[in-house]
């Protein structure tokens, strides 16, 4: 390790800043910023006595022998200097920063290279919650009432681990103080034990599709209730020692039943647990997300909902389907499949349109029973139809063609072993489907 990282106090420091440059006029603003008093020179006027009583000194002029000069100057009056763009003259040299001011991470390669040090930044950048500042301006309100309350340091170490990364790190992203603070008081009374239940959409099964949200829920569960339908690619983005338990409910198969799955998520809640009920797709679209959220209500539990890329949308961007392309639709209507057959109570709106897209959830199985309500509700049995299987994942497939050959396109899907979750789009815009282009990760694009 060449360089020593250390964050500098620069409050009411003077800071010696030469050069008219792009680089001089950022690094003014970096330290400015830092609360030092600036003195800017240009290159040809610095005079020892501006270097008398600087804590750091930039040069930035432009012109090699200027910095050159500036250095010898700095160095002679003891003054760390920092010459840009010139790593073997500096004394100390300028991290990538993501700010979010009290949190701040400081990124260097030591000179080795500046653009891998940038590309770090952005992935960092991308992860950090935007309301990571106000998280640590929160705690640090707080921090004399826990210091009373936790005298012993393990206790209090075990206090902030648990606020951070529960329900009350959970709101100071987004909440406001007094609200915190009376929940804090709360928690303090009853010990360092505060869940939340994180009602989470994994997304169509492309991992590459989990929201940033979703994906930070993972990496803080203590443990994951997750459906059958969630792929292992997804859960293993999440933390490592969190703990896993499948509560799918598979048709003709036993299971969990929606009550105990909402039992088990109220009582890891209460035992001070950070859970997340991962659900596939979007948790408030056929996901009986609502349910699950009414039980953590009746419990005054703390509760969050993650959207997700829905099994319609995921599908429908995997083969091109442009769901309201103004061309052939006017609007798009989601529709669970199950429910009984033709004139019963399905739930479904009495007649349909030719410009509507109608996407079907839950639907292969009961193709047959599908396409004989599309057709009693007025639609044509020309009407083209898209069937898409594993949308977004490995194995996707896709088939076409009219509603009145449904049941024959679903079959395969449906009899396959271990096939897999199948959405049926019916509408004119289905027949612009195709298998291609699926996106191409980055690294396989080279
Ligand atoms: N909450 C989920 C839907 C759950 S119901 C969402 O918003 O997507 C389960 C049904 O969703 C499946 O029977 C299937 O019809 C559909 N589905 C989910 N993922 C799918 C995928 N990757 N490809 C095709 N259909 C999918």
């Amino acid at each position: 390790m060449r360089h020593f990282p250390a964050f500098h106090d620069l409050r009411d420091r003077v800071v010696l800043v030469v050069g008219d440059t792009t680089a001089a006029e950022r690094r003014r603003q970096l330290v400015s910023a830092a609360g030092a008093r600036v003195r800017v020179r240009l290159a040809g006027l610095v005079d020892p006595g501006d270097f008398v009583g600087a804590a750091l000194a930039f040069a930035a002029t432009g012109d090699e022998v200027a910095d050159h000069r500036v250095a010898l100057a700095a160095r002679q009056a003891g003054v760390p200097i920092n010459v840009a763009d010139r790593p073997a003259q500096c004394d100390f040299i300028l991290p990538a920063i993501v700010n979010r001011d009290p949190m701040i991470v400081a990124i260097s390669s030591g000179g080795a290279s500046p653009t891998l040090a940038t590309l770090l930044r952005a992935e960092i950048e991308a992860i950090l919650p935007a309301g990571l500042g106000r998280l640590a301006r929160a705690a640090e309100a707080l921090r004399d009432r826990v210091a009373a309350a936790l005298p012993a340091s393990a206790d209090r170490r075990a206090f902030w681990r648990r606020w951070l990364r529960g329900a009350n790190g959970g709101l100071a992203l987004s909440a406001d103080r007094s609200e915190i603070q009376a929940r804090t008081d709360a928690a303090l009374r009853v010990g360092p034990s505060i869940g939340i239940a994180h009602i989470v959409g994994a997304g169509p099964g492309d991992p590459d599709l989990l929201t940033l949200r979703a994906l930070r829920c993972l990496q803080e569960a203590d443990v994951i209730l997750h459906d059958h339908l969630v792929p292992p690619a997804i859960l293993d983005r999440a933390r490592r020692e969190a703990e896993r338990i499948a509560v799918g409910k598979r048709k003709n198969a036993p299971g969990w039943r929606q009550a105990d799955i909402e039992r088990e998520l109220v009582a890891r809640v209460k035992r001070g647990q950070i859970v997340v009920r991962l659900k596939s797709g979007d948790p408030f679209v056929f996901g009986r997300g609502g349910e699950e959220v009414d039980a953590l209500r009746r419990e005054g539990l703390p509760w969050t909902v993650v959207p997700g890329v829905t099994a319609a949308l995921g599908c429908a961007a995997a083969v091109g389907i442009p769901l309201t392309d103004r061309r052939h639709a006017s609007s798009v209507t989601l529709l669970s499949g199950h429910g009984a057959g033709v004139g019963a109570a399905d739930g479904w709106p009495a007649s349909f349109a030719p410009d509507q897209t109608l996407v079907v959830y839950m639907g292969a199985s009961e193709a047959a029973s599908v396409r004989d309500r599309m057709l009693a509700r007025g639609l044509a049995a020309a009407t083209p139809v898209a069937i898409v299987e594993s949308g977004t994942r490995a194995g996707q497939r896709l088939s076409t063609g009219t509603l009145a050959d449904l049941p024959r396109l679903a079959a395969p899907h449906v009899a396959r072993g271990g096939a897999g979750p199948t959405l049926i789009v019916v509408g004119a815009v289905a027949s612009l489907a195709g298998a291609e282009p699926r996106y191409a990760p980055a690294e396989e694009v080279a």
